[in-house]
């Protein structure tokens, strides 16, 4: 099963979508996520359904709580950056103001010359909890969705926490939709790509993860408390245009396309 959001008259609503279509689900996707998938079917049967025509998907969950995003989580990439993979799990954050949905328009704003894209399995949260063991991690999971960390690595870089160059307005398309862990059977064993006006330049795998989600998790609640909605990138494999020789960073005109098999694609344009 998979949820959306969607715009109607100018703000997000939640949606279910169907074999026939998306059924409208009420005003939030956060208020649907401890929903058993077989409320979540009683609802999709009785919702009314939403006219596709000039559909516009949103973020998945535009308000989360929480986004924590994780650096240098695939060897490839730590080693392409010149970095050795942390002993730990590290992390930065991003807004809600980065987040877009899977066709929007990702806005550079003028300070940045060195826009990159970072394709991510991302995980919402459904359950709350503080000190998760990781043998329970995934129960506090409800699902999946593409990541894109758009960074700005000139702001990155000058900044050590990294937040300057990644919660940047825009900087967080993902989506297309939330798909659940009853259709998902393995999150450690997903293939996951970038392309750049259709060249491939990201190719890798879930299963080369320094820290697993279940991992992630457990290390995360030991600070955190998370919460329904809370969203985890658990970072990028080798390929990020920052690494490239030469640099290849997003410019005016081009297209983005991050895809993770059985979870979808995104395609945002670079205004
Ligand atoms: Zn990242």
């Amino acid at each position: 099963m998979r949820l959306v959001s969607y715009r109607a008259n100018g703000a997000f609503r939640a949606g279910i979508k169907t074999d026939d279509g998306v059924v409208d689900a009420g005003p939030s996707v956060r208020e649907l996520l401890g929903l058993r998938p077989e409320r979540l079917g009683e609802l999709a049967a009785s919702g009314a359904p939403v006219d596709d025509d000039g559909l516009e998907l949103g973020p998945p969950v535009p308000d989360p709580p929480k986004i924590v995003c994780l650096g240098l989580n695939y060897r490839d990439h730590a080693e392409e950056a010149g970095l050795t993979p942390p002993p730990e799990p590290i992390f930065f954050a991003k807004w809600a103001n980065s987040l877009i949905g899977p066709t929007a328009t990702i806005i550079p704003p003028s300070i940045t010359e060195q826009v990159d894209y970072e394709v991510e399995l991302a995980v919402v949260i459904g359950r709350r909890g503080r000190d998760i063991t990781q043998a329970d991690a995934l129960d506090h999971v409800a699902g999946a969705m593409v990541f894109n960390d758009v960074s700005a690595r000139d702001l990155q870089l000058a900044n050590q926490l990294w937040t300057g160059g990644k919660a940047i307005d825009t900087f967080g398309p993902c989506g297309p939709h939330l798909v659940l862990m009853n259709e998902i059977e393995d999150l450690q064993a997903l293939g996951l790509r970038t392309r750049v006006n259709g060249e491939t330049v990201q190719d890798g795998t879930t299963a080369d993860m320094v820290f697993g989600v279940a991992e992630t998790i457990a290390f995360l609640s030991r600070i955190m408390t998370l919460e329904p909605g809370d969203i985890i990138a658990t970072g990028t494999p080798a390929g990020v245009g920052m690494s490239r020789d030469p640099k290849l960073f997003l410019k005016s005109g081009d297209v983005v396309e991050v895809e993770i098999d059985g979870i979808g694609t995104l395609r945002n344009p670079v205004a």
